[in-house]
């Protein structure tokens, strides 16, 4: 699948975090640079602070342009198909919307 113009624009305006949650499916290309990642222990209320949007995050990928960096936010330790759920977001990939 193929994002359009319109909300490749959108995507990158509103520059959603990521979040592992009952989401599944990924955009087929990468929508953006990928960015050095790093963990951080959360609570889960934290996780669900970092991802408003998600209901019950299990974890938050945070992108952060202007430090070049992408903060995780997972419980510690993380389950290994979470981290590398919030990984896969840090190099650029996003759900479809
Ligand atoms: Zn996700």
């Amino acid at each position: 699948m193929r994002l359009t113009a319109l909300s490749l624009a959108m995507l990158l305006a509103a520059d959603l975090p990521g979040c592992a949650s009952n989401v599944d499916g990924w955009l087929e290309d990468k929508q953006v640079d990928a960015l050095p990642a790093i963990f951080i222990p959360a609570t889960a209320e934290e996780i669900q602070r970092q991802c408003p949007r998600v209901n019950g995050p299990l974890g938050c990928a945070v992108r952060d342009w202007k430090n070049r960096i992408c903060r995780i936010y997972v419980e510690a330790p993380p389950k290994p198909w979470i981290a590398s759920h919030e990984l896969y977001h840090c190099a650029g990939f996003s759900h479809p919307l």
